[in-house]
């Protein structure tokens, strides 16, 4: 077995040539950070004929969702696993001019007590759990009569309870949530835990979008195909402090940490972050029966991802990632909770005193957004944006 941090593997080699162009058409636009968020916006705005320079800290673009074949060949994703999904027709026809799809329906397993079982907790999870044998309707009886009615359904703790009660929630989503964020189920919006949904039937997907797919050769593919324009020029390992005195007169879209933007002048706002552990396994063609595996009261790590389930890659070995939730380090997820939001608010209100810059993204507008949210708000916005610096 191999281990290797990010920063050791080949994973984060940059493959986009960079290219700066200063002679701006149109209206200048200078757009900080290179994931979903500033891309799409890049996009939308060079169509419309604008001049767009994008920069980002970071040797490569596609933020968190880039991926990247690691030293043995297989397609990995440095930042954990990104597996696309919406409902939202309009954001994969947007995304479908850069990429074909591959079909993917991503399935996890929650391992309680040594054993496995599907997650979401579906009639499956409690027929193995409680050596039931319930049909469809059982399980909604069984599901009654644990349940605990809450009412208002303000936190997390409120929307485990009222779905599947206090021994489920204590197997399936006290020991995780704890280990993701640092805090109780009971101290984090409901939103968190609504993310999971229960069910009656056998359906195991992780996820129910109308639209499940994988870029069929990567999202850093997707996204280079995304910026391969002629208004678009790319400055990596650049951050926006350093240059942005370089354009005084450009509009800034902004899609990192809108904390760090006004320098943290009402306190920083809080973020989670990880460790990733990427390790490689020679001549073993799988690990594990399904893509991620969650690990709620075990070990350090939340769960362990297998990539080739996602990408469908055929290798003689396997790469796999463990996820360590950790306070600081690089912010990967807004935490939602009432006084963070309060916070937040204070920093929105700044945001909009800003004429010339927008702010939009998961760390810009600090939203706990899914890949497709992120287009869908990119592309509102820069729609709008463009309507209005042309006019
Ligand atoms: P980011 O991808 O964070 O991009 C922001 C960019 O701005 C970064 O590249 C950063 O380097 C750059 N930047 C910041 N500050 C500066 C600066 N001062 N100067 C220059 N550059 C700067 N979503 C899903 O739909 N499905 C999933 O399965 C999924 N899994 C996830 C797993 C993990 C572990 C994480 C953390 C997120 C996951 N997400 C998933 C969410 C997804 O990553 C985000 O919704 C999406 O990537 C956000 O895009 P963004 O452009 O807003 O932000
Ligand atoms: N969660 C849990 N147990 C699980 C899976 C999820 O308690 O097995 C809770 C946990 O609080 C987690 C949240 O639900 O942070 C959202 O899970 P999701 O898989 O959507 O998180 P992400 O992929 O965004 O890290």
């Amino acid at each position: 077995m191999q281990h290797g941090t990010l920063s050791e593997t080949a994973a984060v080699k940059s493959q986009v040539v960079t290219v700066i162009d200063f002679t701006m058409k149109k209206k200048n636009i200078l757009i900080v950070g290179a994931g979903f968020a500033g891309s799409v916006c890049a996009r939308i705005l060079a169509d419309q004929g604008h001049s767009i320079h994008i920069v980002d800290k970071r040797s490569h673009i596609g933020g968190n969702a880039y991926d990247v074949h690691d030293e043995h060949g297989v397609l990995v994703h440095p930042y954990g696993p990104h597996i696309f999904h919406t409902n939202s027709k309009r954001v994969i026809e947007f995304l479908s001019r850069f990429t074909d799809w591959r079909f993917y329906e991503h399935r996890v397993l929650a391992q309680v007590e040594g054993e496995l079982y599907p997650i979401p907790i579906n009639r499956t999870t409690l027929n193995k759990l409680y050596k039931l044998d319930l049909d469809e309707k059982g399980a909604e009886r069984y599901l009654d009569s644990v349940r605990e009615n809450r009412d208002p359904i303000k936190t997390s703790e409120d929307v485990v309870l009222n779905s599947v009660g206090h021994d489920l929630g204590e197997k399936f989503f006290r020991g995780y949530t704890r280990k993701q964020w640092g805090l109780d189920l009971s101290e984090l919006s409901a939103g968190v835990a609504a993310r999971i949904p229960t069910r009656t039937n056998d359906d195991d997907r992780y996820f129910a979008d109308t639209y499940q797919f994988m870029p069929s050769e990567g999202y850093g593919e997707m996204f280079r195909k995304m910026l391969d324009h002629p208004n678009i020029s790319v400055s990596l390992e650049t951050d926006f402090k350093t240059v942005r005195h370089l354009y005084p007169d450009a509009h800034v879209i902004y899609t990192g940490p809108v904390d760090e933007y006004f320098d943290h002048r009402y306190g920083r706002l809080p973020y989670r972050s990880l460790r990733f552990d990427h390790q490689h396994l020679p001549d073993t063609a799988q690990v594990q029966s399904v893509g991620t595996v969650n690990f709620p009261n075990d070990h350090a790590y939340t769960r362990t991802t297998e990539f080739k389930h996602l990408t469908g890659q055929t290798h003689t070995g396997t790469s796999i990632v463990r996820e360590y939730p950790q306070a600081e380090g690089d912010p990967y997820y807004p935490i939602p909770r009432p006084e963070n939001e309060a916070l937040f608010k204070k920093y929105a209100a700044l945001a909009d005193q800003e004429i010339d810059v927008t702010f939009i993204g998961r760390l810009a507008q600090y939203r706990y957004y899914n890949m497709d949210q992120v287009v869908a708000a990119a592309l509102a916005s820069a729609t709008t944006l463009g309507e209005q610096l042309s006019a």
